[in-house]
């Protein structure tokens, strides 16, 4: 039986594995599908992590993390979980792919999330050099330069208003004339003086070179003309998928409750509402979606599972 269970090798189940090996929990083994490291090594510069003063690959930055953590004793296996359920007791089931059933006393899910792709000529081929899906991230590179967002949702709009603090302008391409953003959202982003709206307008294209993106090819689809926008930056919010599926229970029911975006409803403890469950980083409600930020959630709920499986040997319950 293991003290804990993590699932997902990003910045949070790492640092979750940190913190609960280093803390005295015995048997942490961290359930990652693919390397450990997320998705910040998808990244080609990263320069907003405490400390780290040059820029540097998010590969760079998350090598030797998990090093640090095998170092105190935590075990990495490749695996992808399907389920995490709790049939009977206090014990979790930690259901993996191949079949087979592991027990655990606590777990925390860190499984992150995944941006969704417009489908565009180039997105994939410039993603990292000119195309990204994170303001926070990536906003800083384009600082008084022209950036283009696709899309009409809340994270279109919010995002555009955040990239409007720090380039010289934000163009909004969105497919239909009405906005799925709520209203008061709407109205600060056609207030904001720095941001022009592209209605009516899909992205047939987004072109550049070896050094990045020069610009991109926009149908507007009422009158058929087109456009050549020649920004350095596009930001795509077309929607986002939080990686809960192993939450998900045989009968359609999630394991915890989530928010009515798929999302783990947690306190500021990252505790589910079901005992001994823990989410971090980007997979639990309002997360900034941040390094940084997913690295504290992690620890932080290595340190409610210490608490929690001390509780369950205190009361002999285990
Ligand atoms: P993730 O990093 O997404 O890790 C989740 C892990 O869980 C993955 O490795 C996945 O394989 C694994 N997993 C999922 N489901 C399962 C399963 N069922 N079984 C086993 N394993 C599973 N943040 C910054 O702070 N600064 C930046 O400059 C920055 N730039 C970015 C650039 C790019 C291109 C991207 C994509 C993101 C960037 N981010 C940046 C955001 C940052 O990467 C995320 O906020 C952070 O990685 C979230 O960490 P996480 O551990 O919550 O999730
Ligand atoms: P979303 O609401 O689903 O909006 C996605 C937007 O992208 C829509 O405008 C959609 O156009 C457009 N789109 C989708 N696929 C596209 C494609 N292939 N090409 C071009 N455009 C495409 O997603 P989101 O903005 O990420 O928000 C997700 C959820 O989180 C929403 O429920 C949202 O309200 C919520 N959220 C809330 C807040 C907040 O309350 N502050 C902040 C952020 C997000 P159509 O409109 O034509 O479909």
């Amino acid at each position: 039986m293991l003290d804990l269970a993590i699932i997902g090798g990003g910045p949070a189940g790492l640092t979750a594995g940190l913190y609960a090996t280093r803390g005295g929990l015995e048997n942490v083994v961290m359930y990652e599908r693919g390397m450990p490291g997320g998705a910040i090594t998808q990244s080609s510069e990263v320069e907003n992590y405490p400390g780290v003063t040059e820029v540097v690959t998010g590969m760079e930055l998350m090598q030797d993390w998990p090093k640090q953590c095998m170092r105190f004793g935590l075990k990495h296996e490749m695996a992808e979980v399907k389920r995490v359920s709790r049939p009977e007791g206090l014990c979790f089931n930690i259901e993996l792919s191949d079949g087979s059933v592991v027990k655990a006393k606590s777990v925390i899910v860190a499984t992150g999330g995944t941006p969704r792709k417009a489908g565009f000529k180039g997105e994939e081929e410039f993603f990292g050099r000119g195309v990204s899906t994170c303001a926070t991230c990536d906003g800083f590179f384009y600082k008084d330069k022209e950036v283009a967002v696709v899309g009409g949702g809340d994270t279109a709009l919010e995002e555009a208003l955040y990239l409007a603090n720090i380039c010289s302008k934000v163009y909004v391409i969105h497919r239909r004339e009405q906005f799925r953003a709520a209203p008061a959202t709407v109205r600060r982003a056609k207030e904001n003086g720095k941001i022009e709206f592209i209605l009516n307008a899909v992205v047939d294209e987004v072109y550049g070179d070896a050094m990045g993106v020069q610009g991109l090819k926009i149908e507007k689809r009422d009158t058929g003309e087109t456009i050549d926008l020649k920004v350095p930056g596009v930001f795509v919010f077309v929607g986002y998928d939080v990686n809960n599926a192993v939450l998900k229970q045989e009968d359609g029911s999630f394991l915890c409750n989530m928010t009515e975006w798929g999302e783990v409803v947690v306190d500021l403890a990252m505790r589910s509402s079901e005992e001994g469950l823990f989410a971090a980083g980007d997979v639990r409600m309002m997360a900034p979606k941040q390094v940084v930020c997913a690295a504290g959630d992690g620890a932080n709920a290595a340190l409610g599972a210490i608490a929690y499986v001390e509780k369950l040997h205190r009361e002999k319950l285990c």
